[in-house]
């Protein structure tokens, strides 16, 4: 197995990474790129992936076994994590536990950006189904105040 290398170019892009639109099954997202920094192997069996969400953008509302470890490295904005959201900048740290809904959101006029470990070998995400949806509006009724 050989080490590698991968130097930054300029703006969040590098050498020798393409810069995917994020695409998965329907339109669940809103201006979602994904570069794979590099695919583990060996006894370390993972993908490391730098994601940017456009202002005003999204991820996908999903959840799924498989885990994820985040760190903001752009910008900044809100994440769900099961029923809280925060808000989340530079650095800061994320870590979405298994089957837990989650989203990532650039709330404000600058991009979302960062990077993701997760295991080479993962599951499919689920999407929420109506009675998901309706659980969710319901959590936010109890929520609010007026
Ligand atoms: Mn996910």
């Amino acid at each position: 197995m050989k080490g590698m290398v991968r130097h930054h170019q300029t703006d969040y892009r590098w050498e020798g990474v393409d810069v995917h639109p994020y695409k998965e099954e329907g339109t669940h997202f809103r201006n979602v790129t994904r570069q794979t920094l590099w695919k583990g192997e060996g006894n370390l069996p993972v993908e490391f992936r730098y994601f940017e969400v456009g202002a005003g953008g999204h991820s996908t509302l999903e959840r799924h076994d498989h885990q994820h470890a985040v760190m903001v490295i752009r910008g900044g904005g809100e994440v769900l994590v099961g029923d809280t959201v925060s808000p989340i900048g530079m650095f800061d740290m994320v870590h979405i536990p298994p089957m837990t809904w989650h989203q990532f959101r650039a709330t404000g006029e600058v991009p979302l950006g960062f990077l993701c470990v997760v295991s080479a070998e993962r599951d499919r995400p689920q999407r929420p189904d109506d009675a998901q949806v309706a659980e969710f509006v319901q959590a936010a009724a109890e929520f609010v105040r007026r």
